[in-house]
């Protein structure tokens, strides 16, 4: 029997299991993909420093390695069963079943579909991408910046609120990070294509995080994105490929056009939809915007209404990698007091 088992390899899994295996547990970590790394594996640089994502997942990598952690990959929690005697039995997708004291969620977030958003022309229009493709292209990129159908773009915009803050999209939530995640975005385009005009139309702007303020200022005062407060209707495309957006203007109250080569939506973060599947085999709470409930707001963030499973990064709403990685060590220090009373 293993102490803890911990679903998800992304970076809230890694530094939950490295801090319990330091405490002295033993523990395991299944990742349903075939590498660890959750999504910092597609993303470029990181707010609010710029560095590169793949320099944090090293630092992962070498401290997992440093304590032979066990991780099985390739392999999907199905479900998690609390038996009377207080032991979990954890299903697998590839009939491995684990008997362990206590459960880590660490499944993380999914991001929204922008082609629900079917006004918007993700998937119809060559140029419309999701702020989760344009970090794989700026990771992957070989030489000049141009958009998919091979420009090398002159007016670039960003919409956010993609999904989030939508009753119709069911997301009522704010999914708090793509705010700065447009800025970082926009100052890397004006880095990549000086010439280039870049707007972003957003709701209202959100930078809550240390640094984030700071990085919205050099935006607008080093890079000289402009920021409409507006909110887009309708996209359509040109002969060209180039594509005309129509966007009201919240500030002035009236509508307008902008012409850009390159549509980016900001997408937001919505529940794992494994987490809501197994959530539901052991009777696990999920709150209004279907991400895992904590035990208490204030005090009790990595537990749950299940004793013996808890909590550990973007399972319990969007967070950045920053807030992720200190949650992840407080779900050590939460399984650890809940060990020690089990002894
Ligand atoms: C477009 C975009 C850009 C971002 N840029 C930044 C940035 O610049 N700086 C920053 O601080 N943050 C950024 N973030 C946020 C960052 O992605 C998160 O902070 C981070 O990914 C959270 O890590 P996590 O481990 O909690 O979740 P995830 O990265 O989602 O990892 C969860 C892991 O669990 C696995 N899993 C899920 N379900 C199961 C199951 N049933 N069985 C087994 N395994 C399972 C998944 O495969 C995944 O590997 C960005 C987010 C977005 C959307
Ligand atoms: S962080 Fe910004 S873009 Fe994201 S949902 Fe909140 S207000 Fe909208």
């Amino acid at each position: 029997m293993i102490d803890v088992l911990i679903i998800g390899g992304g970076i809230a899994g890694l530094e939950t299991a490295c801090s319990l295996q330091d405490l002295g547990y033993e523990t395991v970590i299944v990742e349903k993909e075939k590498t660890i790394g959750g999504h910092l594996n597609d993303w470029d640089t990181l707010f609010p420093t710029h560095r590169s994502a793949a320099e944090v997942l090293e630092h992962y990598t070498e401290e997992t390695r440093k304590r032979a952690l066990t991780i099985y990959l390739n392999t999907y929690v199905i479900s998690i069963k609390k038996q009377n005697d207080g032991i979990f039995e954890v299903q697998t997708s590839r009939d491995v079943v684990f008997h362990c004291k206590s459960v880590v969620l660490a499944s993380g977030y999914q991001l929204f579909n922008a082609e629900r958003k079917e006004e918007y022309g993700y998937k119809i229009y060559d140029n419309v991408l999701t702020s989760a493709d344009l970090e794989k292209r700026l990771k992957n990129l070989q030489g000049e910046f141009t958009t998919p159908t091979g420009v090398t773009p002159k007016r670039i915009a960003f919409i956010h609120c993609v999904g989030s803050r939508d009753e119709k999209s069911g997301n009522h939530y704010c999914s708090k990070l793509c705010c700065v995640t447009a800025v970082k975005q926009a100052i890397h385009m004006k880095q990549l294509c000086p010439q280039a005009d870049v707007f972003c139309c957003y709701m209202d702007l959100r930078m809550y995080g240390p640094g984030f303020e700071e990085m919205y200022r050099e935006a607008q005062e080093k890079y000289h994105v402009q920021f409409i407060r507006g909110r887009l209707s309708e996209v359509a495309e040109n002969a060209n490929g180039s594509l005309q957006l129509k966007v009201e203007d919240t500030l002035a109250a009236r509508p307008s056009r902008l012409q850009v080569d390159m549509l980016v939506l900001m997408v937001g973060m919505e529940t794992a939809k494994s987490t809501e599947l197994f959530a539901q085999s052991c009777g696990l709470e999920c709150a209004s915007n279907r991400f895992v409930k904590t035990k208490d707001h204030h005090i009790g963030s990595n537990q749950t209404n299940v004793d013996g499973i808890f909590t550990a990064g973007a399972s319990i709403g969007p967070l950045s990698v920053f807030d992720t990685v200190n949650h992840a060590k407080s779900a050590a220090f939460a399984v650890n007091d809940y060990l020690k009373a089990m002894k």
